[in-house]
């Protein structure tokens, strides 16, 4: 009797999932195998996240029953625990997905050493639409400038989608605890939302995604950054309208992250691109921003958003971000850092190279604008409406006020902030600072 392992990180899904198709395929038997990594500290993620993952682990154990299988969960060092199934079943093989991060790669390497006689077999082909690495300029090792990167992988080729496998049988094993949160998170649900999205809202993408208070985005975000959906699926299944393509290529931009990352490891904490910043240290700036308390209506309603639903709107974080980075002046870590903490979708890959993209220091062929927040309250804002939903001492303000409260008497303010900066100084002092 042979049996292999599937190791599940971050790709948890039966559906195009190459890792789980490759390791069902010609065994006898199969272990569905999830190790909750004991160095990454529960106490680092807000409870959503924790939730999240918990929700996507009990789903894939639904989607695995049906299949005839389960999920077996271990908790401690994934090396260690992954090794000792492989003893206990007597596995010859071990399948995993590949990943960018340095984490993830030294897990990688460790592994392989320590299977000894036992196959690792790594798949790149698992989180993006185009595996990373498989596009690369003539003289470097990684695309630095998107849209020579996003040429190309338009017209690169893509895998056929890979089918859920029909059956899988477990080895006799001891199960573990799998959690049985039921929630919004999982392939499931995922699909549910992957379905809506393509069927009938991503038409409006194009003239909608800036939009903030319409929301039409496909708050994706959490199961890509999960596996729970496939990146490649969805670029199939998108279809070729105006929104359709726009969409596809924000999934460009989230390759062009990974690729970046795979070949620049320690850009997930140092600068892409060193401008010489001294970032300033101001411990309430940073905790005003973070509390949604900068006396600045649509950086604090981003902020705010973050909080009370673990996602943020993509133009809110390039307001929230850019104020940080570029008008406090304060280091795009500490950013990323508390983005981390309470972002459902907070990934190493796409929160660290967007925040050195916002903080000049990354792949923006731009790399000092600075994006002043009344201008694109009023463009994105223009009647106020996310500001209200996510700032109640602001919700009895009309349109023309709301994005300026500054200019209102005390009262009608209602404790509501003023502001900690002033916005022409913070972007002078950041010009200055780079020597502009
Ligand atoms: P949609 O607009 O529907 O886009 C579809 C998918 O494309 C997204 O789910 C995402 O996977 C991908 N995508 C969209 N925009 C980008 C982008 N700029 N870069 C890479 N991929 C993108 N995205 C994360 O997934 N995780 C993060 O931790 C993260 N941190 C960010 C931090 C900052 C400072 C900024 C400016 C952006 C960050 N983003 C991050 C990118 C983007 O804001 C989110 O992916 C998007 O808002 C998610 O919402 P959605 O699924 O509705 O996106």
């Amino acid at each position: 009797m042979s049996t292999t392992i599937a190791v599940f990180t971050r790709d948890l899904r039966i559906h195009d999932n190459p890792m789980l198709a490759a390791a069902s395929r010609d065994t006898d038997h199969v272990v569905p195998l999830f190790v909750r990594d004991h160095r990454i500290g529960a106490s680092r993620f807000a409870a959503g996240r924790l939730r999240f993952l918990d929700e996507s682990l009990a789903d894939l154990d639904t989607s695995l029953r049906a299949k005839g299988g389960r999920l077996v969960l271990r908790e401690g060092s994934p090396v260690e625990e992954i090794c000792r199934v492989a003893t206990a079943t007597d596995a010859t093989r071990v399948h995993i997905a590949g990943d960018v991060s340095a984490f993830a790669k030294a897990r990688e390497a460790e592994l392989a050493g320590a299977l000894g006689r036992r196959e690792l077999v790594v798949h790149h082909d698992v989180h993006t639409v185009v595996p990373p690495g498989a596009l690369r300029p003539q003289s470097r090792d990684h695309f630095a400038v998107f849209s020579a990167y996003h040429r190309r992988w338009s017209d690169h080729g893509w895998r056929g989608l890979q089918p859920a496998p029909e059956r899988i049988t477990l080895p006799k094993i001891q199960l573990g605890d799998v959690p049985k949160a039921k929630g919004h998170g999982g392939e499931t649900a995922g699909r549910c939302r992957a379905d809506a999205w393509l069927h009938a809202d991503v038409q409006h993408y194009v003239d909608q995604h800036d939009v903030l208070a319409a929301d039409r985005t496909s708050r994706l975000s959490p199961y890509l950054h999960l596996g729970c959906v496939s990146a490649l699926e969805l670029a199939r299944r998108a279809g070729k309208s105006a929104g359709a393509e726009a969409f596809v290529r924000q999934l460009a931009w989230r390759d062009f992250h990974h690729q970046v990352l795979a070949a620049r490891p320690d850009a997930a904490h140092r600068d892409y691109r060193h401008r010489g910043d001294r970032w300033r240290d101001d411990k309430n700036a940073l905790q005003a921003w973070q509390e949604g308390r900068t006396g600045i209506p649509i950086v604090d309603a981003g902020m705010r958003q973050l909080r009370a639903e673990g996602w943020m709107h993509n133009r809110a974080r390039l307001i929230t971000g850019s104020f940080l980075t570029k008008t406090l002046y304060l280091d795009w870590r500490a950013g990323a850092e508390h983005f981390f903490t309470w972002l459902l979708d907070g990934d190493v890959v796409n929160n660290c190279l967007n925040w050195q993209w916002v903080a000049g220091t990354g792949t923006d062929s731009r790399p000092n604008r600075v994006l002043n927040p009344l201008l694109q309250a009023e463009r994105y804002d223009p009647d106020g409406e996310y500001v209200r939903r996510y700032v109640p001492e602001l919700s009895h303000v009309d349109d023309k006020q709301v994005h300026r409260p500054w200019r209102l008497p005390a009262a009608e303010r209602r404790g509501y902030p003023a502001p900690i900066v002033d916005l022409a100084d913070g972007r002078a002092r950041f010009l200055a600072a780079r020597g502009k």
